[in-house]
Order: C-alpha cells, then sequence, then structure tokens
C-alpha cells in the first residue's frame, strides 16, 4: 500500500465512475437495508443528486444482540434490484469470511467495518475476491495498522482497496467519534490508495454531518460515504447521524463545489 511501491495514485472504475478519479466519489443510503420499497426511493433519490453508490448494511455489527441484526441475504436482493433500476454501484458490509462468497456475488463492493478492520482471515477472503473493497479504519487504530490491513487484502492479489476514515475514539462525548482529518492527508502522503471519508460514523450527530463531509474533502478526500434515509427518525439504525434525501442532495453540491477548488 506504500508509495515507494507504487508511485501512481491507485484508481478503481466501479460501474463507469473511477473511484480516485477526476470526480468526487458520493456513495449514500441507509446504514441498514430495511423494506424494498424505502430502499428504492432512497436510491432514486440519491442517484438525481448526483451518487454514484448505494450503502446499506443486510449483515449489521450492532453492539447489542437484541438490536437489530440485518435483513441478510433477502437485503442483498434488495440492492441488487435498486442496482438494477438506477444503475448505481453497491455497497454492503461483509462479517464473516464464510459469508464472502454470498456477499460478493451481489455488491461492487465489500465493505469492511471499523470492528473488523484486524480480522485477517476476513481480510485474505476478500483480498481473494479481487473485488473492490473498502476498508474502514478501526476505531481504536493507528494509521500503520490501517495500511497494514491494506496489506493483508493486496497481498492476497487484490489491489482494489478504497481507505475509509470513520472516525477514532477519543475523550469528547459531544460526537460518537472524532472524525481524523489529520489521517486523510498522511495517507495520502503514505499511500497511493483511494481515501474517503464518513462523516455520518465521524460526528454521530445528522446536524453536523455535511459541514464534515466538506471539511473531509477540503482535506483532500477522494469522496464521501454518508448515511441517507427519507425519514431518519424511522431507520432501523443509526436514524441520529443520518441526513434526509434533502440533505444529501446539498451536501452532494457543496462536496463537487468544494473538490473543483482542490
Ligand atoms: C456502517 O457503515 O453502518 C458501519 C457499521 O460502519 P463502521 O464499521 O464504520 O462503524
Ligand atoms: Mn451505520
Amino acid at each position: 500500500a506504500s508509495r515507494p511501491f507504487h508511485p501512481d495514485d491507485t484508481r478503481i472504475e466501479i460501474r463507469g465512475h473511477v473511484v480516485g478519479g477526476p470526480e468526487p466519489t458520493l456513495i449514500a443510503g441507509p446504514c441498514s437495508v430495511e423494506t424494498r420499497e424505502g430502499l428504492l426511493e432512497i436510491a432514486r433519490a440519491i442517484k438525481r443528486s448526483g451518487a454514484h453508490m448505494l450503502r446499506g448494511g443486510a449483515f449489521k455489527p450492532r453492539s447489542s444482540p437484541y438490536s437489530f441484526q440485518g435483513l441478510g441475504e433477502e437485503g442483498l436482493k434488495y440492492l441488487a434490484d435498486a442496482r438494477e433500476e438506477t444503475g448505481l454501484a453497491i455497497v454492503s458490509e461483509v462479517m464473516e469470511p464464510g459469508l464472502v462468497p454470498l456477499v460478493a456475488e451481489y455488491v461492487d463492493v465489500l465493505q469492511i467495518g471499523a470492528r473488523n478492520m484486524q480480522n485477517f482471515p476476513l481480510l485474505k477472503a476478500v483480498g481473494r475476491t479481487g473485488k473492490p473493497v473498502l476498508l474502514k479504519r478501526g476505531f481504536s487504530n493507528t494509521i500503520e495498522e490501517w495500511l497494514m490491513s491494506a496489506e493483508y487484502i493486496m497481498a492476497e492479489g487484490n489491489p482494489n482497496v478504497i481507505l475509509c476514515e470513520r472516525g477514532i475514539r477519543t475523550f469528547e462525548t459531544y460526537t460518537r467519534n472524532t472524525l481524523d482529518l489529520n489521517a486523510v492527508p498522511v495517507v495520502k502522503h503514505l499511500s497511493h490508495l483511494p481515501v474517503l471519508v464518513d462523516p455520518s460514523h465521524g460526528v454521530g450527530h445528522a446536524r453536523y454531518v455535511t459541514d464534515m463531509a466538506r471539511a473531509g474533502i477540503a482535506a483532500g478526500a477522494h469522496g464521501a460515504i454518508v448515511e441517507v434515509h427519507k425519514d431518519p427518525t424511522q431507520a432501523w439504525s443509526d436514524g441520529n447521524q443520518t441526513i434526509t434525501l434533502e440533505e444529501f442532495d446539498q451536501l452532494a453540491h457543496q462536496v463537487r463545489a468544494i473538490h473543483q477548488l482542490m
């Protein structure tokens, strides 16, 4: 993952959009895939706003075992339906090595969640698929550890790794995490891999998400992934940090405007 081994920036083409290319990458969607109709409605709206990919968890890493755990394969089917209708690429998390073949069958991008950033058997398994991987930074991991995790995927022969800064744990309590914007220029210096920011998990409150998406782009991120819902108050997970479809439309405009200045 380090620059001396690969001086040119990595560009990853996914359904006609190039991550790390001239346009900032915009990924949006609900935290969890919920109903088929609800997902299609979100997909149509974000497509109109210029998003390139639809996100949505079908297998959810919830802190409590009693919280909604995701729809599983049914959710992946809804995502595939949304791709079919809108042309958006789809991104979804895979939590265990045994499920990699199933999830890889449906998605364009395999998401490795923060909690699994150092699940080495899982990293090797997604590496073997050759599919693009969105590698979230663990909330208690250093940049060095994060890049080593990218290395695990690449060592299996898969160069298609997209880094994602999603906030780290600090002493601060007004925000869920602290979006580590320092990490953006640091990984761009150390690595040729593209890097996105996730301001939704990074701050944990919808009212700050757009500000931090803009800040991430200004820091040099190649794009942003955000949680979006038609009615965030009704979201089955992470509603507090989820923005509306209208707010996403504004965010997309602002991200593109800032990216143009870079
Ligand atoms: C998510 O994207 O909904 C998610 C669970 O993210 P993270 O792994 O960054 O907490
Ligand atoms: Mn979430």
